[in-house]
């Protein structure tokens, strides 16, 4: 099997991106948390490595988790898991089997694959069907889709001491909102932390967020539902073209699920004026690359 390196901290870097939007005063930039590893994605990483430590820590062998036939998590979890000598399973939503790049190369870091019918998939967090899962699986520690617990959320708020200067916006793009949330508990309060929901109906999310920071300011945060480009996962003509660009301008290949969206939505913010004169933006890329070319 296939050695693995485990990511690299100390590739993590700042970027400017000088001409971003319509307006000069406003000073774009990007953390590079792409450039860790090819398939942990930057913060899938931050979200897992307490969860592998505490899987090391209470003697399991094996991790288990929940995502979908094209999830950065479930491929970040196998390879960190595989760099760190331990197993893994991945419940994959879905029964009809479907198999491409993502799924066969995490078989290829040794996790093993099992398909759940989308009644069972939606069943994910109940106690019951997680009781059953413990037993099926006494080996396996389980962790919740997208790393979606507390270690995720600790290990999310180390992305914060990579954030060098101080910005006056710092974007992030939002799926279980895990990040998020541990960042905004470790950022400066002045630091005013934007969400961006890549799917249709994400206004949900400034609810969940919103119960996990319970007793900090609300007045430095939201999360941004109107740059979903079609829905999850769909790739619209213009976000091509737009990563095409922003490619050939910065030399920096975006994620089309995520990543894209959030720079398409800051882009679009700048030129409607919604940033003050001078604003000093930081745009988190997550990662995710291995999205982009799925066969
Ligand atoms: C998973 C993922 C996100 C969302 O992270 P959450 O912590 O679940 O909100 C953002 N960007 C990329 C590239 C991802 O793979």
């Amino acid at each position: 099997m296939a050695t693995i390196e485990p990511p690299d901290a100390s590739r993590i870097r700042v970027d400017s991106l000088p001409g971003f939007g319509d307006d000069n005063s406003i000073d774009v930039n990007m953390l590079r948390l792409d450039r860790m590893h090819p398939f942990i994605s930057g913060n899938k990483w931050f979200k897992l490595c307490y969860n592998i430590e505490d899987a090391i820590r209470s003697g399991k062998q094996s991790i288990l988790s929940f995502g979908g036939a094209y999830s950065n998590h479930l491929i970040a979890l196998a390879a960190a898991a595989y760099a760190r000598g331990l197993s893994s399973i991945g419940l994959v939503r879905g029964e009809e089997a479907v198999h491409n790049s993502v799924l066969a190369q995490c078989q290829a870091y040794g996790m093993q694959l099992h398909y759940l019918s989308r009644a069972h998939y939606a069943a994910k967090e109940d106690a019951g069907f997680l009781a059953e899962l413990e037993q099926h699986f006494p080996e396996a520690l389980i962790v919740p889709e997208g790393g979606a617990n507390e270690a995720g959320e600790r290990g999310a708020a180390e992305i914060a001491g990579y954030i060098d200067r101080p910005f006056s916006h710092v974007a992030l793009s939002v799926g279980t909102g895990t990040s998020f949330i541990g960042l905004r508990r470790a950022l400066p309060d002045v630091q005013q932390l934007l969400g961006f929901a890549p799917m249709k109906g994400g206004a949900y999310l400034a609810g969940t967020i919103k119960a996990k920071l319970q007793g900090l300011p609300e007045n430095n945060w939201q999360v941004y539902d109107r740059f979903h480009f079609g829905g999850f996962g769909k790739i619209s003509a213009e976000v091509s073209t737009f990563m095409a660009r922003f490619y050939e301008q910065y030399g920096v290949e975006l994620d089309r699920v995520y990543t894209a969206k959030m720079m398409l939505g800051i882009r679009q913010l700048i030129n409607e004026g919604a940033f003050p004169e001078g604003a000093q933006i930081l745009c988190i890329h997550t990662g995710g690359l291995t999205g982009n070319d799925v066969t």
